[in-house]
């Protein structure tokens, strides 16, 4: 983008309320068409930060017609009876998408359990058969978060093809996902996390900087190009002043200084997040019930449930 415009904050709230409202539409007419989307979602524990963010999915479900089918399990819950409540969930025709809330407890087997989500079903984009797809650039139901900044980029600036990506993180909720993502949009993808050299000296070539790393405020101006594009998908809780802050990976009042164009946060990436879960809801409900005339919206990766 031309260093010289003004700098534009990039409003996730908007662009999340013009996502949920594509949604509620295309619900509407599934459900004149008979099938009526649901989301199942599961709580295992007390965690608070958990029990907010599902209250919000469950909010924004229903805010777009979609019914919202609430587990909420004990911290106690064997993972034996998680995986058996997984197993019903996946025989439910009733059911079109099945999240379950991470962390887990500590005596639940995380990746045992995200196994065990039918990849039709599995609207977090987690499962390897999911995972595997998006890499080899198929269309799969596709983490939330990625999926999101990835929107965020294209309505910022348009086409994406030979635009060189920096994304600071390499987790498989995050970091790994976005990266996909923009090779398929025809991006020079670099990748950079804790033990990379010339972090700084990296991330200043970037026209697009992806943030997800965890460590509040990071990234300042000295990291950034004149003119880059940032996506901050950093949630950390601070104190400051004496009051408690939510502030992102990048050093905003800074960054300001030479971006094109960034996210806030908050206001940025998170209501992004939500809103693809409900996208990801609507494409499995999609992909259980193709119209008759039409072929399925995946149709190159039929999954066998898990039983
Ligand atoms: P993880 O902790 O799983 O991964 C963090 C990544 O950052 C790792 O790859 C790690 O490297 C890397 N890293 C850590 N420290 C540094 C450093 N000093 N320099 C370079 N790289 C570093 O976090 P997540 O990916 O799950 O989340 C990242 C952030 O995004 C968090 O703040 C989280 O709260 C937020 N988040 C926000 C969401 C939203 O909706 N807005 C959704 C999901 C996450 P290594 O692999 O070497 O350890």
């Amino acid at each position: 983008m031309n260093a010289q415009a003004p700098i534009k904050l990039i409003d996730g709230k908007a662009a999340a309320a013009r996502v949920l409202a594509e949604v509620a539409e295309e619900v509407r007419e599934m459900k004149a068409g008979g099938v009526a989307p649901a989301l199942a979602v599961v709580l295992v524990g007390h965690d608070p930060a958990s029990q907010v963010y599902v209250r919000n999915k469950v909010l924004r479900a229903e805010e777009c017609g979609i019914r919202s089918l609430e587990h909420k399990l004990p911290a106690s819950t064997a993972e034996a009876d998680l995986l058996a409540l997984i197993r019903g969930l996946n025989a439910d025709s009733g059911v079109n998408g099945i999240l379950v809330q991470l962390p887990l407890p500590a005596h639940i087997d995380e990746t045992r359990v995200l196994q065990a989500i039918d990849p039709l079903k599995d609207v977090d984009g987690f499962h390897a058969e999911n995972v595997g797809g998006l890499s080899q650039g198929r269309e799969v139901l596709t983490p939330c978060t990625p999926a999101g900044c990835l929107r965020l980029l294209q309505d910022t600036c348009g086409d994406l093809s030979g635009q060189h990506a920096v994304v600071i993180g390499r987790s498989n909720i995050v970091g790994k996902p976005m990266a996909a993502l923009l090779l398929k949009a025809h991006c020079s993808v670099t990748v950079v996390h804790s033990k990379s050299a010339n972090l700084r000296e990296l991330c200043r070539q970037a026209d697009i900087v992806i943030a997800a790393v965890g460590r509040p405020r990071l990234v300042d101006a000295d990291w950034l190009k004149p003119g880059a594009v940032v996506i901050d998908v950093g949630i950390n809780r601070i104190e400051e002043d004496g009051r408690a802050k939510l502030v992102g990976d990048v050093d905003f009042d800074s960054a300001l200084t030479r971006a094109a164009a960034i996210t806030p946060v908050p206001g940025g990436v998170g209501p992004m997040t939500i809103a693809f879960l409900m996208k990801n809801t609507l494409a499995a409900a999609r992909l259980q019930h193709p119209a008759p005339s039409t072929p399925a919206q995946f149709p190159e990766a039929p999954c066998p449930s898990i039983s």
